[in-house]
C-alpha cells in the first residue's frame, strides 16, 4: 500500500467510462454487449466479436471488451456459453495471478463503504481492482447490491477499477460458475486484486468461501450479546473479522464487541491452516483500520504461499468446481430428457397427493432412464 497519499488526491482524477454496468439485463437476454447505452453506445448493433478478438481485448485489458466477455459468459444461450467456454480455455493460462477476497456482512454492516476505501487505497497504490458481487436474489429484484450506482461512487469512476454487480443466475450454483468465470477474466486482464462481496445470507458465504483465499466477515457492535444472531459457520470461515463502525461513540463497544469476538474464536477450528483468525477494529467511513486490514491480507499470502495451502486450496477448489460443475451438467441433462419430461407431472402429483412415497417416485423416475 502506497504510503502517505490520501484518497482525496485521487478526487480529481477524470471520470472514466462508466464501469458499474448498470443490472444484469444483458447478461440473460442472450446479448453479448447489449449491456449499458453509457458504457459503449457505437458498437452495439450484434456486432460479433470472434474468440480471438475477445481474447486479445482482455490480454490488452480493453475495459469494453472486458464488459463483454463477462456478459458472454452471464448468458444462458447456448451458442455464447460454447463461445465463452472457448473463450475461457485461451484465457486460463494468464489467470490466477491475483489475490482473491470475499467480503461477508448482513445489510448495513457497511461491506460497500469498506470495498470503497479498500479498494481507492488499493489503487492509489498502483493495483488494478475487480469488485464482484454473488447476491442470487439479485434475479428476483432485477436489481443486485452492486447494480446500484450511489454504492461506492468513487471507485466506480476510478479507472484502474472494475465494479460487476451479481450476475443473475437464477441459482447460487448458476452465479456461482458465472463469477468464477469472471474472476478469469479479471485476471487475464491484469486485475491483481479480486474482491467478490456477498450478503450474509444462508449458503451464500460457503459458496464465496469456495472460490477466494481470504475470507473477511465484517460485523458491526450492537446492544446485548454481541454473538446473537451471528451463525458459528460463518465465524468457522472467516479467515479475520472486522468490528466495523468503531468511531465516535460507537468505539467502546466496538472494542468490547472485538474482545468478546476474539474469546469465541478461540475455540474454534482454524479457518486457514497455519493462520490464526484474528478479530479487528476499523472504521470504514473514516477509513480507519483499512490499510491495516490490507496488511494481514498480504501477510496471509505470505503466509500461506510459503506453507503451501494457498496454492494447496486453489487446487481443491478447482477439484470441487469441477464436480459442482458435472452436477449441474448431470442435472440438466436428467430433466430434459423427453421421457422424464413427460412422466414427471403425474409422479408429482402422485407424492403431492400422498399416494407414492418421494423416495419410491424417485427411483420410478431414475428407471426411466434404464428404457430411454
Ligand atoms: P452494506 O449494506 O454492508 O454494504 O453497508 P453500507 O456500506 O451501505 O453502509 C451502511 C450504512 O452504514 C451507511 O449509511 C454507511 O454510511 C454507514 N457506515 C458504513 N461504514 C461506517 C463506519 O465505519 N462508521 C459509521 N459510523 N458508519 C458507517
Amino acid at each position: 500500500m502506497a504510503e502517505g497519499k490520501s484518497r482525496k488526491d485521487s478526487k480529481k482524477k477524470p471520470p472514466s467510462a462508466l464501469h458499474v454496468v448498470q443490472g444484469v439485463e444483458g447478461g440473460h437476454d442472450g446479448m453479448p454487449g447489449s449491456e449499458s447505452k453509457a458504457f459503449r453506445p457505437a458498437r452495439r448493433n450484434n456486432n460479433h466479436l470472434t474468440t480471438n478478438e475477445y481474447v486479445d481485448g482482455i490480454l490488452a485489458g480493453d475495459r469494453t471488451i472486458i464488459g463483454r466477455a463477462i456478459t458472454l459468459i452471464e448468458s444462458n444461450a447456448r451458442q455464447h456459453q460454447e463461445q465463452a467456454q472457448e473463450l475461457l480455455k485461451e484465457i486460463l493460462p494468464h489467470s490466477g495471478n491475483s489475490i482473491r477476497v470475499g467480503i461477508t456482512g448482513v445489510p448495513g454492516a457497511g461491506k460497500s463503504t469498506f470495498i470503497e476505501a479498500l479498494g481507492c487505497q488499493l489503487t492509489d497504490a498502483g493495483n488494478k481492482v475487480a469488485v464482484m458481487a454473488v447476491d442470487p436474489s439479485s434475479s428476483l429484484t432485477k436489481g443486485s447490491i452492486l447494480g446500484d450506482k450511489t454504492r461506492m461512487e468513487q471507485l466506480s469512476r476510478d479507472p484502474n477499477a472494475f465494479i460487476r454487480p451479481s450476475p443473475s443466475g437464477g441459482t447460487l450454483g448458476g452465479v456461482a460458475r458465472k463469477t468464477r468465470e469472471t474472476i478469469i477474466v479479471f485476471e487475464a486482464a491484469g486485475f491483481n486484486v479480486v474482491l467478490v462481496e456477498t450478503i450474509g445470507v444462508g449458503q451464500n458465504e460457503i459458496t464465496v468461501r469456495s472460490m477466494v483465499d481470504f475470507f473477511l466477515l465484517i460485523l458491526i457492535a450492537g446492544a446485548g450479546d454481541e454473538l446473537q444472531g451471528i451463525k458459528r459457520g460463518v465465524m468457522e470461515i472467516a479467515d479475520a473479522i472486522i468490528i466495523n463502525k468503531a468511531d465516535g461513540d460507537n468505539i467502546k463497544a466496538a472494542k468490547l464487541a472485538r474482545a468478546e469476538y476474539e474469546r469465541a474464536i478461540h475455540y474454534l477450528q482454524p479457518a486457514t491452516k497455519g493462520w490464526n483468525t484474528g478479530v479487528h477494529t476499523a472504521s470504514a467511513i473514516h477509513g480507519d483500520g483499512i490499510k491495516e486490514i490490507w496488511d494481514i491480507i498480504t501477510e496471509y499470502r505470505a503466509a500461506t504461499k510459503a506453507s503451501g495451502v494457498f496454492d494447496e486450496r486453489r487446487r481443491e477448489q478447482s477439484r470441487l468446481w469441477l464436480h459442482s460443475m458435472l452436477e449441474e451438467r448431470i442435472k440438466e441433462m436428467f430433466y430434459s430428457q423427453p421421457d422424464v419430461v413427460s412422466a414427471l407431472p403425474k409422479i408429482e402429483r402422485a407424492v403431492m397427493d400422498g399416494s407414492l412415497p418421494a423416495a419410491q417416485a424417485a427411483w420410478e423416475i431414475l428407471n426411466l432412464l434404464d428404457k430411454s
